[in-house]
């Protein structure tokens, strides 16, 4: 029996989203694995079905990774444009072999070290990825993830998922089922709550697929960490600098991303001119009645003023940051704020990928104060 969070809110389920689906929502303990509810989910994506689920990472929108109808349901019901392609999910390295043409020393080398975990590799593809799933590339996705939840349904599935980050296109990626909730209700079939992510960053992408390591999105599995087993990890130029002029080579990045309703700018500079800046810009903004968020750190939480000021955590805990950052920019939503002005943070470890997530939520608009 599957125990479904609130019964009303099935009744409002039936009543929202444009193709009045009804979605199951179940409670799932990751440390006490309910096995009727993953059979159940399992059963789903065997019949096409789209079920989202939680990884360490964010929420993942799944359908089964060898079945091209339903990967096309999971571009649909993100309104994902259709050249940006899906991450296969698997539970054990076993499932690799046949989902590739070719492997080589140093994706051998990275699996060893970080799967399962938040790292995504680019292998070239076998014949048995559709396309749907590569986006037509010649390359495919791979993930082995460690969530137990994920792992749980991947095996009782016997196929790998596909799935992208559970949100709307452009929306910060969910990383609480209420996220998925509010995005994708009455268009997917199922919706497990594992409870809150991990990491709350989507997995570093790395192409292994040319004979070296390039970072093409940054992630909690950082380039400092990839050194430590390799040399010479390259970065996507794309990453670096943030313009129209280069191309990103993940094509996912090249859409702007993790937008809350409010216009995001970025504030970077001596830490008094940031927050002088900041509280002038609150003042100004607040008598055109504007709603002002501020996005900081717990050492600065009590120099802003404003009522709406939302700390990512202590400034040094890049971990604590990289976890609270979609939850902060959907929370700011909730709230009906107009304008979120954010601190900026040192680009190094987990901060490269903290302040790649918030120059795309920002359009890329930063002020040097
Ligand atoms: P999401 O899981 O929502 O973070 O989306 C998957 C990300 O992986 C997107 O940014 C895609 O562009 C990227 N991706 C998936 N497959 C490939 C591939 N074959 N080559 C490069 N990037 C890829
Ligand atoms: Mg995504």
């Amino acid at each position: 029996m599957i125990h479904v969070l609130a019964a009303a809110e099935r009744n409002i389920k039936n009543a929202v989203g444009r193709n009045n689906m009804n979605t199951v929502i179940a409670k799932v303990d990751p440390n006490n694995i309910d096995r009727n509810i993953i059979n159940e989910a399992a059963c789903i994506l065997k019949n096409g079905g789209l079920v989202a689920f939680p990884t360490e990472t964010v929420y993942g929108l799944g359908a089964n990774g060898l079945n091209k109808d339903a990967c096309k349901k999971i571009y649909e019901a993100k309104g994902r444009p259709s050249d940006n392609p899906l991450i296969l999910h698997i539970s054990d390295i076993s499932q690799l072999s046949k989902l590739i043409s070719e492997k080589n020393d140093i994706s051998e080398k990275i699996i060893k070290k970080f799967w399962p975990g938040p790292l995504t590799l680019i292998f070239k593809k076998s014949e048995i990825v559709p396309n749907e799933v590569s986006g037509g590339l010649n390359t495919v996705a791979i993930r082995y993830p460690e969530n137990p939840v994920a792992k749980a349904l991947i095996d009782a599935c016997g196929f790998p998922i596909a799935a992208p980050s559970a949100n709307s296109s452009g929306k910060p990626s969910p990383t609480l089922a209420k996220h998925v909730y509010d995005d994708l209700l009455g268009k997917i079939d199922m919706i497990i709550d594992g409870g809150s992510t991990v990491f709350g960053l989507e997995s570093t992408i790395i192409d292994v697929s040319e004979g070296k390591a390039v970072i093409l999105r940054p992630g909690a599995i950082t380039k400092e960490m990839l050194e430590e087993i390799i040399d010479n990890v390259g970065i996507d130029p794309s990453i670096l600098k943030l313009s129209s002029d280069v191309k990103p080579k993940a094509p996912g990045m090249k859409y702007k991303h993790y937008s809350p309703n409010a216009e995001v700018i970025l504030v970077k500079g001596d830490k008094n001119n940031v927050i002088n800046y900041i509280n002038k810009c609150i003042k100004e903004k607040s008598e055109e009645n504007k709603s002002v968020g501020v996005m900081t750190v717990d050492e600065n939480i009590i120099l802003y003023n404003s009522q709406n000021v939302i700390s990512l955590g202590k400034s040094e805990d890049f971990e604590e940051i990289g976890k609270n950052l979609f939850k902060a920019l959907r929370e700011f939503d909730y709230r009906n704020t107009d304008f979120v002005y954010s601190e900026c943070f040192e680009e190094v470890g987990e901060g490269l990928a903290i302040m790649n997530r918030l120059k795309k939520s920002a359009g890329g608009k930063i002020i040097n104060v």
